[in-house]
């Protein structure tokens, strides 16, 4: 039965849509070569049959291989050429491709095909013997290492030698004689490790790479980054099989990678680099520091020329910004992989808006191409431009934002440190795939080697670490864990500070300032969202100054601000105290007065700012001795105006206040005398905050300023609490807006956290126009967990351990108090069907837990000002 499916497709048998099936590269392969695009012949394995393999075993290549063969011969056919013949040997690439791409992760064989014979009929064909020996040796040293496992140190070691002898500096500088040396060098290496001779059988060949290609699904580091990237295991690897182009032919061939727009700006230009008389993995590798592709312009207009129209018409196609790689064999052109380009946020954002604009894409596909972390890592701090100081070296820009941090060399200790929360800067003089642990948990990245498509920059990039590479003027001495540049020496633990936006290297903690989040890309693709989404997004503020911030930022309101913020200023804080202590009510509304002409002020500035946009404003929450100074501290105070026969008055104070912390000590004031609690117990302290809104708000309705007050009442447990404020609230309301003369819509409602209101939401609703779900405070009621105690000590460890799959109070725990929020939701709707709401826990401004918000009918999220801009692309994500 097995037989009869198909497992092997030709290029022309395969197109884009068969991602799943073909792989990212050979479905795009295929694609390319049913366009007419200069693509070289062959064929592709399907991720189905690595499955199969890693299911049924090795024995199992024996039923596939007959399809092998079988496309061989067709590969032979199309090429004139024979796989292990003497006059024209077929050489071919042996190449993975995951459905999802992972670049660099697994493994691809060059050059195979290669023997003693079918090398010496290469160096006759090409007439280059330096050339055949040049591939023969490369591809012992690659076959050595992805199929035999022996590591390539030996075989870099036996090149340095060499180089070292003829004192050259590169690969390509060691004569045909020597590299045949070379040659038997590494075939003696393998001997000695695998016992065997290096196997000369091309189909022994090309079998035993086949399976070292689905083996390497499963290495290491393609799993590590499968982890990291959120990839599922099973998908397994295509198998790509095409004939070989060289570009280390000499002087007029050369292999490089090109993408369509700049991966790091998003700028519109061809941009990438490549090296002359090389083969295809030396760029990535980093080895030598390529050129950059502009100057291939001078140095081959035709090909450059060429290059340029493929990358047009392929970015037209696939209607994304492309990543191409190519190799020019004797001034001809191919192309060997083209795929979306990993792109830095900046650039996601940038390119996105651009092709809207030149009707590649629509607005649709450009939401949703930018991901909420993206714009997140907009936010990346930036070096402050006003500060004037040098770098001590400059090397390539690579993936923007500035980082502080201590410079550590070793990978694996950046990886230790970075996740204990230490801020590293990882130095190397490149990277390789099996450093994706370490990179992952660096502040920033800084290397000596490599170009804008090293494998440092691709991964940066994608991690949105800044990234400085190719800083050829960093000499790494690893035996002394340091660097010089020049005269300047840097030890390990000494602090750098790296721009990945100009490629600057500077010595010690310069510092930084945020971004512009203004920038008009952004703007226009968050106007886009905003189109999309349902959610509106609305702003946690307390001051003017935060509101304004929030309105630039595209807040359409203020979901909560706090006004117990307002009375933590420290002559504020004496008149609350006053409040506080007052031994009657007269002299409690003495003090309460000046609080109210202080608020009102506020208030004003605030109502100015947001010119009739609602604002939530929530009434005094917190216990009221938060207020109060420390015991301790007064007990101190008395004390000394005691002994020094201090003034009768101020020690007649103390002990009132004094008798005050006492009474309102609490063993746990989360769950203490605070909330709606004081407002019922102190009418009169909610009577005057009412006062100082409506003033502030009737007496800017008169200068004809359009103002949407909503009074908020937190931590209402029961029907009752809520039914007795509201009528207070509305009697001083109407009241005050009465002496203006002006009819003031005022909108009451309620935060719901506490489990209770969510339960009897249907009677709190009565008496509520609006719901706020305060999830900070019904996460910690729900889930009987104290934020502030749990954080540091049990949560990181309960989370580990899977007990929770996230940090509750980072992304909404929907299964417990999600349930209950749906519950207030259609409980507090039954009663009252025009009943408002939103969300105003930091969960507000958490794109998973907007999309929850989406899906139970919220009509709007809050959260902190300078999360609003990831708050609306979430919410659009949410619609879409
Ligand atoms: P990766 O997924 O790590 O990029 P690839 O399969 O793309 O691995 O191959 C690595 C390098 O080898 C690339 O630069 C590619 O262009 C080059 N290469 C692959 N196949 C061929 C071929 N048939 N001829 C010439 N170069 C090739
Ligand atoms: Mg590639
Ligand atoms: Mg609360």
């Amino acid at each position: 039965v097995r037989t009869e499916v198909k497992y092997v497709y030709r290029f022309d048998e395969g197109s884009a849509a068969m991602v799943s099936l073909l792989g990212g590269k050979g479905a795009n392969l295929a694609e390319m070569k049913r366009l007419g695009f200069p693509v070289p012949n062959g064929f592709i394995i399907s991720t189905e049959a690595c499955r199969a393999y890693m299911k049924e075993g090795p024995q199992w290549l024996d039923s596939l291989w007959p399809a092998v063969v079988e496309h061989m011969h067709f590969l032979e056919r199309a090429t004139g050429k024979t796989f292990g013949g003497r006059e024209n040997p077929l050489l071919v690439s042996v190449r993975s491709g995951a459905p999802i791409s992972m670049p660099g992760m697994m493994d691809t064989i060059l050059n195979l095909g290669l023997n003693d014979e079918t090398t010496e009929a290469l160096a006759e064909i090409s007439k280059d013997l330096r050339f055949a020996y040049d591939c023969y040796r490369r591809f012992i040293q690659m076959f050595a290492d992805v199929v035999l496992g022996i590591e390539l140190d030996l075989f870099e070691g036996v090149l340095s030698e060499v180089k070292q002898k003829l004192n050259v500096k590169y690969d390509y500088e060691i004569p045909a004689d020597v590299l045949r040396d070379v040659v038997d060098q590494f075939k003696n290496i393998v001997r000695s490790k695998i016992d065997q001779a290096f196997p000369q059988d091309p189909w022994i060949q090309l079998k035993m790479a086949i399976e070292a290609v689905f083996k390497s699904w499963n290495n290491k580091r393609a799993i590590t980054y499968r982890r990291i990237s959120n990839i599922p295991d099973d998908l397994g690897t295509a198998v790509t099989v095409m004939e070989m182009v060289f570009g280390n032919l000499g002087e007029d061939c050369g292999t490089g990678v090109v993408f369509t727009r700049n991966p790091s700006t998003g700028e519109k230009e061809l941009f990438g680099e490549f090296l002359v008389n090389a083969q295809g993995e030396d760029v990535v590798a980093g080895i030598r520091t390529p050129q950059p592709i502009a100057l291939l312009r001078e140095t081959n207009p035709k090909v450059y020329g060429e290059l340029l129209k493929v990358a047009e018409s392929l970015e037209r196609h696939f209607r994304d910004m492309q990543d191409i790689e190519f190799t020019v064999e004797r001034g001809k052109l191919y192309i060997l992989q083209t795929r979306s380009g990993k792109r830095s946020a900046k650039a996601a954002v940038r390119i996105a808006s651009e092709m809207v604009a030149e009707g590649i894409i629509d607005e649709r596909t450009a939401v949703s191409r930018v991901t909420p972390k993206e714009v997140e890592q907009l936010l990346h701090r930036q070096i402050d431009p006003s500060v004037q100081i040098s770098p001590i070296a400059t090397g390539i820009a690579a993936s923007p934002g500035a980082a502080v941090g201590k410079v550590v060399f070793d990978v694996d200790e950046a990886e230790e440190r970075g996740k204990n929360g230490e801020s590293i800067i990882l130095v190397r003089p490149e990277t390789t795939p099996e450093d994706i642990h370490g990179l992952s948990m660096a502040a920033g990245l800084l290397t000596s080697r490599g170009g804008q498509t090293s494998h440092a920059a691709l991964v940066a990039r994608s991690l949105g670490i800044p990234c400085v590479v190719g800083c050829e003027a960093v000499n790494i001495d690893f035996a002394n864990e340091a660097f010089t540049v020049g005269e300047v020496a840097v030890k390990k633990d000494d602090v750098i500070t790296i721009d990945g936006t100009s490629g600057n290297v500077y010595l010690g903690a310069v510092p930084l300032v945020d971004p512009s989040l203004r920038e008009k890309n952004l703007t226009n693709l968050l106007g886009m969202a905003d189109k999309f989404a349902r959610l509106q997004v609305w702003a946690n503020c307390d001051t003017p100054s935060e509101a304004r911030q929030a309105r630039e930022l595209g807040a359409k309101g203020i979901g909560l601000c706090r006004t117990e913020h307002m009375f933590r200023e420290a002559n504020r804080l004496l008149i609350m105290q006053q409040v506080i202590v007052a031994d009657s009510k007269d002299e409690r509304l003495h003090a309460l007065e000046k609080l109210v002409t202080l608020q009102k002020g506020d208030f004003l500035e605030i109502f100015k700012v947001m010119a009739g946009l609602p604002v939530v404003i929530r009434l005094l929450d917190p216990p009221l001795n938060e207020f109060l100074p420390k015991e301790q501290d007064v007990t101190k105070k008395l004390f000394q105006l005691r002994s020094n026969g201090g003034s009768e008055g101020e020690i007649k104070r103390l002990e009132a206040l004094l008798r005050r912390i006492e009474a309102l000590k609490e063993n746990n004031p989360m769950l203490g005398f605070r909330g709606c609690r004081i407002g019922v117990l102190y009418p009169e302290i909610y009577e005057a905050q009412v006062r100082a809104i409506v003033e502030a708000a009737c007496e800017l309705m008169m200068q004809g300023v359009d103002v949407n007050v909503k009074i908020m009442v937190p931590l209402v447990a029961t029907g009752q609490e809520m039914c007795m404020l509201r009528s207070n609230i509305e009697k001083v309301a109407t009241a005050t807006a009465g002496k203006y003369g002006v009819n003031l819509p005022c909108k009451v409602g309620t935060m719901i956290e506490l489990p209770r209101a969510a339960i009897v939401a249907d009677e709190i609703a009565e008496y509520a126009d609006f719901f706020s779900f305060g999830t900070n405070d019904l996460t910690q009621t729900t889930l009987g967990v104290s934020r502030d105690d749990a954080e540091g000590k049990f949560l990181a460890a309960y989370v580990r351990l899977g007990i929770y799959m996230e940090d509750p109070f980072h992304s909404l725990d929907r299964k417990g108090v999600g349930t209950l929020m749906k519950m207030a939701v259609e409980r507090g709707k039954g009663t009252n069907k025009d009943l408002e709401l939103g969300i105003c826990g930091e969960h507000g401004g958490d794109p998973s837990s907007i999309a929850f918000c989406h899906s139970i009918g919220l009509d709007y999220v809050s959260c902190s000002a300078m999360r609003v801009p990831v708050a609306r692309l979430s919410a659009a994500h949410a619609a879409l």
